[in-house]
Formats: C-alpha cells, sequence, structure tokens
C-alpha cells in the first residue's frame, strides 16, 4: 500500500508521527494510502526550511518567479487526467468533473498568477518636498490550511498567490484528501522553486493548529468550516499573524417570476448538487416567486430524478460519492431533521443501497419544499445534495429573507430586469452575488466572504493585498528643518 508522509525542504520524508492514518477512497471503501502525521518537531523543521528559501525566492525578480508558475502550471496541465483521476480516488467526486473543475481551474490558477507575479506595485502619493510611496512586500512564511472537497484547487489559490508575491508556504490538506496535494508539491519543488519554498505537512486539526500558533508564520489561509475559521483566528492571535478565512455559507438563489424558467432551473441544480452539493458557495436556499412555484418544481423535480448517482470512475455519473460515511450520516441526519420539522421531500431524501452502493458513501439529490426560515436546515449548512425550496412574494420580503443569516458567502439572483438585477445585488449581503447564473468562480474574479463566511479575499489581483503587507517610504527631497 502506498504511503504518504510530509514533503518537507524538497523531500518527501516520513515524519515523526507514530499512529499513521488511512486516506480511504469514499466510493468503494478502499484503502488508498496510509498517512504517516506530521509532529510539531516536523512543523518547525517546515517552516525552518520555507523561511531559507523565501529569501532566495524574494530576491527573485517577478518575471523569474513567473517562469517557475508557468512551469508548475505546465506540469500540472501535462498530469491532468492521472491526476483527476487521484481526485476523483480520494474524493468520491465524479470524473465528469475533475479534469475541468479541479485540475484545469489549478492550471488555470498558477498561470494566473504567473502574470501577477511581474505586475506587483505599490502606489505614489504625491506630496510637496518630499517623495512617498509604498511598497507591497511578502509576507515572509504563509501557512494554507485546507478543506477535503477541492483539494488540489484548494492548495493551487492559496499556493500560487503566495508564492507570486515572494512568500514561502507550508501547507495542511484535510487529513481526509491528502493525495493531490502532496503530487502538487512534488511538482511545485520540480518546477525550479529554491528547495524548501513549498512544504506539506499531513495531520488533523492539530498539526493545523500548530501552524496557526508557530512564531515563525506570519499569516496563515484557511479553507475551512466557520468554526475551525474561529479557532485558526484565535490561534493566530497571539502571534497577530494576519488571516485569510474562506468559511462556510448558506446561501441564497433568488428566482424571480421573470426568470428564464429553463436557466432558472439549471441554476438551482447547479448550485445544489454539483460535487454531491459539498460546496462551500452552493446555493441552498432557493426562494421561488410564488406565481412560478409549480412549474419551477415541476420541472426542477423531473430533472433531478434523471441525474445519474453512481460510480464517480464512470464519465456518465453525475453525482458520485459523499466524502465518507460519517459525513454521509451528518447529511441524512439533517434530512431526517426537516423531515421531522414538516418540510416535505419531493425528491430523494434516501441514502442508496445495494451492489455498488452498499461499498461507499452515495445519497440522491433531495429538494425540500414547504420549509420555514427557522428550520434547522434553512439555517445550517448541510454540505450535501440537499436543497430547500421557499416561495416568496415581493422584492424587499426576499432580500430580507435572504439576509437574516449568519452567512455571508454567496447569493444569486435569476430575473430578465436589469434595474432590478443590480439593485438587489446590491442588497445582497455576500462576498459574490451571481446575477443569471451560479457557482462560476473564475480565477480573476476576487473570491470570499463577508460576516462569518470570511475575511480576505482569493484569486484576482485583490489577492495581492492579503499575500503582501505594505510598506511606506517617505523620502525627504529638502532640507531637515529642526527647531532645535
Ligand atoms: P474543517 O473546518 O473541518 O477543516 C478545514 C481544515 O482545517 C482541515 O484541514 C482541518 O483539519 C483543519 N483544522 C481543523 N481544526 C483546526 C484547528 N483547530 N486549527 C487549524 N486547522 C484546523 O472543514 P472541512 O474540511 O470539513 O470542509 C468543509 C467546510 O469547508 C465547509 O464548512 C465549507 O463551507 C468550507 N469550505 C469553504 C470554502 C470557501 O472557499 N469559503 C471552500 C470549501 C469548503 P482536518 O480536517 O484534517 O482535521
Amino acid at each position: 500500500m502506498r504511503e504518504i508522509g510530509q514533503f518537507i525542504d524538497g523531500t518527501a520524508v516520513r515524519g515523526g508521527g507514530t499512529t499513521p492514518f488511512d486516506t480511504i477512497d469514499p466510493a468503494t471503501g478502499e484503502t488508498l494510502a496510509a498517512v504517516t502525521p506530521a509532529i510539531a518537531a516536523d512543523v518547525d523543521r517546515a517552516v525552518a526550511a520555507a523561511a531559507r528559501a523565501q529569501q532566495e525566492w524574494q530576491a527573485m525578480d517577478g518575471a523569474a518567479r513567473a517562469e517557475v508558475l508557468n512551469r508548475i502550471a505546465d506540469a500540472l496541465s501535462d498530469r491532468r487526467m492521472e491526476l483527476a483521476e487521484l481526485e476523483v480516488a480520494d474524493t468520491g467526486k465524479p470524473i465528469s468533473e475533475a479534469p475541468e473543475a479541479d485540475i484545469d481551474s489549478a492550471v488555470d490558477c498558477f498561470r494566473f498568477f504567473a502574470g501577477v507575479a511581474r505586475s506587483i506595485r505599490g502606489e505614489s502619493i504625491d506630496l510637496p518636498g518630499s517623495l512617498v510611496y509604498t511598497r507591497r512586500e511578502p509576507w515572509g512564511v504563509c501557512a494554507g490550511i485546507g478543506a477535503w472537497n477541492y483539494p488540489i484547487q484548494i492548495a493551487s489559490w492559496k499556493a500560487a498567490p503566495a508564492l507570486a508575491c515572494g512568500n514561502a508556504m507550508v501547507f495542511k490538506p484535510s487529513e481526509v484528501t491528502p493525495l493531490t496535494a502532496m503530487e502538487l508539491a512534488g511538482i511545485i519543488h520540480e518546477a525550479g522553486v529554491p528547495k524548501g519554498l513549498y512544504n506539506l505537512v499531513n495531520g488533523a486539526g492539530d498539526v493545523g493548529a500548530m501552524l496557526s500558533t508557530h512564531p515563525g508564520i506570519a499569516k496563515v489561509s484557511v479553507t475551512g468550516s466557520v468554526a475551525t475559521g474561529k479557532r485558526v483566528m484565535a490561534g493566530a492571535a497571539d502571534t497577530l499573524k494576519a488571516v485569510t478565512m474562506e468559511l462556510g455559507g448558506k446561501s441564497p438563489l433568488i428566482v424571480f417570476a421573470d426568470a428564464n424558467l429553463d436557466d432558472a432551473v439549471s441554476a438551482a441544480m447547479l448550485a445544489n448538487f454539483y460535487t454531491q452539493g459539498e460546496i462551500c458557495t452552493n446555493g441552498t436556499r432557493v426562494f421561488v416567486h410564488r406565481s412560478i412555484r409549480d412549474a419551477f418544481l415541476e420541472q426542477l423535480v423531473r430533472r433531478t430524478e434523471a441525474m445519474i448517482v453512481g460510480d464517480p470512475k464512470d464519465p456518465a455519473t453525475h453525482v458520485g460519492a459523499m466524502i465518507s460515511a460519517a459525513h454521509l450520516d451528518k447529511v441524512m441526519d439533517y434530512v431526517a431533521k426537516g423531515k421531522a420539522a414538516g418540510a416535505t421531500v419531493l425528491t430523494g431524501g434516501e441514502r442508496l443501497t445495494g451492489g455498488l452502493f452498499d461499498r461507499g458513501a452515495f445519497m440522491r439529490p433531495t429538494i425540500f419544499a414547504d420549509v420555514s426560515d427557522d428550520m434547522l436546515i434553512a439555517r445550517d449548512e448541510i454540505f450535501g445534495p440537499v436543497m430547500s425550496v421557499f416561495d416568496f412574494d415581493d422584492e424587499d420580503e426576499v432580500v430580507a429573507r435572504a439576509n437574516a443569516t449568519e452567512f455571508g458567502l454567496a447569493a444569486g439572483l435569476m430575473t430578465r430586469d436589469l434595474s432590478r438585477a443590480h439593485r438587489v445585488a446590491a442588497a445582497l449581503q455576500a462576498g459574490t452575488v451571481w446575477v443569471n447564473t451560479y457557482n462560476l468562480t473564475p480565477i480573476e474574479m476576487p473570491f470570499g466572504g463577508v460576516k462569518q463566511s470570511g475575511l480576505g479575499r482569493e484569486n484576482g489581483h485583490a489577492a495581492v493585498d492579503f499575500y503582501t503587507r505594505s510598506k511606506s517610504v517617505y523620502v525627504g527631497l529638502g532640507p531637515v528643518e529642526a527647531p532645535y
């Protein structure tokens, strides 16, 4: 069986953990690898290697850094299908998604930030008799902590901007999905970064906490649940690290009466069932104008029932395996609570059994109607293929209900009315609002949450603000006027 440990100072090493854990294919129950967790001494070595390498990397100009980032993109691209298959095995997501959504997006990310590496700049401030300017400088060593739903994409969304800006990184993938991030570590090293610039440590939350509290790390970026984000922020407080938080959501998707019905149904399905619904930005609260409710639900249920749940490795499959049996239990518990609270299951609502389904964690895409805003299924992030549909009558009412949540990651609205589109986009409390589409995250677009869904932004030029710090330089151009 494959064994993996850490990637420290340019080398794959076992690490000091004494109790390896297995990473499992959630579609088959097969053990993919035994993973040795890092201990504090491993994290210290990774941070020390990163700090050394960062000095060399920072001294290289943007064009040289860009060349390396482009080589990383090339290597990811060359290994596209192999990496996609590994991601499918580790996450249970369907192969119909992974090459494009996971690998191509990682490639695109490194290419985009290769360009950014050459365009990092400060500003100059006009003041008489002096020259004042700002420089954007790297933090030094950054930590990245990833979730399990988009392992290589999350690792890339953190590594590429961090490296483009001249930082080093120590990354910890989710303990459930360490495999592709480990491949990425090797690829980054082979592309020619200074030895030790990108390190990977494996393990559970305790290893993440070693990073968020480490005095040698200046900034930490975490993708995970709100509860984890709060713990990471608290851990970072003692050394006053900068933090970027990409956390959970319970996003609204509002379908106005004038929406194109087919598009609205497509958007709602993409917003709930892509990657088994295990997507942070999912629009799991679908508000449909009462006048089109019946037509919307009829089409939605019909098309959802035609979705193929099955072997993630089969290109025909739309919905693969949930990340683990434990997570499936959690999602099914929400389904049971929704039923008990009086919501109506229009389709799905059960786990799948028999044949291949007995070996893994599978459920049918599930649609609830007759959901009230105060039900648990309407308030909590479920992180599975469970959609709740609500009725509404007017715009002010639906905007208020959409915003009545502690989360603020994303939102969507479907309408042909241009004024309404922009008015409602402005009124929604969310880091991203999609109009007449859902869940598209081009690398050029800043991404992140408001309220308890996050702090800071990934992607786009905005990421530079969060992977560099500003230094002001004031140059006196005249005599020094001293009063004594
Ligand atoms: P978790 O919050 O459980 O874990 C996220 C990462 O943090 C994992 O690597 C985890 O380690 C680590 N971790 C756990 N505890 C600590 C700690 N005390 N200190 C430091 N690190 C810690 O999230 P999941 O992996 O279950 O992912 C699902 C969640 O992620 C959902 O809430 C989802 O919305 C959110 N998410 C947000 C995205 C965004 O961009 N906004 C994108 C994708 C997901 P381990 O799990 O290995 O123990």
